[in-house]
């Protein structure tokens, strides 16, 4: 079978409420998470994984108030993960202020908490009550097809696995997406040094710091407990070479930007820069999908993680096409159930790229005018850029949806 492209003509058409035989792969935030939705809605749902466990790579992410509602809604436990934040400083690397960002305004206008959680425990919160027999490790998906019966996967043991829908969540490198024939991602030239360290304890554990040089960034961002997360953007050249020592390049770069970074820079060692740096890649979006096959999260749409929403976006990748699916229900086309998530996804998701994809989050002298700008507008703009490209409506709608329905027999599979 190997890296063959599904077939486009034929049109799995399962009878009306049916439960689908989803195959999904890779088990990150995105995978886990539409596992979680589609066993919720009374799917046969099973995840392969590559890796022999579920375990979460980095440091730690920020939830937006779009992902914290779509976790919500699929019953995922977020009291007291991570940290939740009020404000984001925004500064030059000379302490000149540029933007102070009130999260809490925009906590208030889109009904859910901003939060800064460690990977590890958001996957965590994610397999909290999620059936362990549904995930499949050590299982690398090499190939997909497509013909009259369903969808096919083959695994790197020569195995297979038969289902109705595959759904590619396979990440920055996919399997799925480069068989389906979408673009490789193209890296940004820049890339992320990062990890967690103790917070300070002069820090305040909800304000979050951005600071912005001529030739670099930096983050330091509260995580709960006692952890930070710290970045460090640099560029990445095509030619690029790690240093033998990267703390000393770190420190050359961004001593003195801050007494608090000056403070999380004297704790840090090469040991806690293995993993980095992290290149930033950006995926073109693609066009519709064919058959019974798509994807979603990095694999449908790596972006840089300049506005940090990433996780978010394969969160409301989730939530949409559950619904998508849900909606086949009655009619039993499934195919252009497919179809319509992409579509509903596209025009939202490529303008959250482009905008994390802009240069002027590089460049001090680019973002000077920012200065300019009062507070509460910066925040205004924020919240309302948020909110157009998070599906408001069909949230709100889903959100209502699932208070109101029964706790039915599938649930049993995701609580
Ligand atoms: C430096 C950096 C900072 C970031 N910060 C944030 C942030 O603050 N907030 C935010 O929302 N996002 C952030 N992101 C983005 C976020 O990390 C991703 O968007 C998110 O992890 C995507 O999840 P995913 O499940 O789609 O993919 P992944 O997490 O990459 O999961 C893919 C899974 O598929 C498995 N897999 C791959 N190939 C196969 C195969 N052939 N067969 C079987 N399994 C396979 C992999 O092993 C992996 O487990 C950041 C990204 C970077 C690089």
């Amino acid at each position: 079978m190997g890296s063959k492209r599904p077939r486009s003509r034929h049109h799995v058409q399962p009878a009306p409420h049916r439960p689908l035989r989803v195959l999904v792969v890779g088990a990150g935030v995105g995978g886990i998470s539409i596992a979680r939705g589609l066993l919720r809605d009374g799917h046969d749902v099973t995840v392969f994984e590559q890796r022999p466990e579920v375990r979460a790579g980095g440091g730690a992410v920020t939830i937006w108030s779009n992902g914290e509602t779509v976790l919500r809604q699929l019953g995922v436990d977020m009291d007291g993960a991570g940290q939740e934040l009020s404000t984001v400083r925004v500064m030059t690397s000379t302490g000149r202020p540029m933007t102070t960002l009130d999260v809490t305004a925009i906590v208030d206008r889109m009904h859910a908490p901003v939060r800064m959680v460690p990977r590890r425990i958001l996957l965590g919160r994610l397999l909290e009550g999620f059936p362990a027999e549904r995930i499949r490790c050590n299982t690398q998906v090499v190939g997909v097809a497509e013909d009259s019966r369903g969808v096919h996967l083959e695994f790197a043991d020569g195995s297979c696995a038969d289902g109705d829908l595959v759904i590619g969540a396979d990440g920055l490198h996919s399997k799925v997406r480069d068989i389906v024939g979408a673009q490789h991602a193209e890296p940004t030239g820049w890339c992320s040094w990062q990890g967690l360290a103790s917070l300070p304890e002069s820090a305040d554990r909800r304000v979050a710091f951005v600071i912005v040089g001529e030739h670099g960034n930096l983050g330091l961002w509260p995580a709960g407990d006692t952890e930070a997360q710290w970045w460090f953007d640099l560029p990445w050249p095509p030619d690029f070479v790690r240093p033998e020592r990267p703390i000393e390049v770190i420190r050359a770069n961004f001593s003195g930007w801050s007494e608090l970074v000056d403070q999380v820079l004297a704790t840090l060692t090469d040991d806690d820069l293995t993993r980095s740096p992290y290149p930033h890649f950006r995926h073109p979006i693609p066009g519709p999908g064919r058959g019974a096959v798509t994807l979603l999260g990095d694999a449908a749409h790596t972006m840089p993680p300049t506005l940090a929403q990433g996780t978010n976006q394969a969160l409301l990748d989730t939530m949409v096409l559950c619904k998508a699916i849900s909606d086949t229900r009655s009619s039993g086309d499934l195919s252009a159930a497919l179809r319509w998530y992409e579509k509903t996804r596209r025009r939202r998701v490529a303008a959250v790229s482009r905008v994390a994809s802009l240069q002027v989050s590089h460049g001090e002298s680019v973002l000077r005018p920012a200065a300019l700008v009062p507070d509460r507008v910066m925040t205004w703009v924020l919240a309302t850029f948020l909110r157009a490209v998070s599906h408001r409506r069909m949230a709100a709608g889903i959100s209502r949806n699932l208070a109101a329905a029964p706790t039915s027999g599938s649930d049993e599979h995701a609580r």
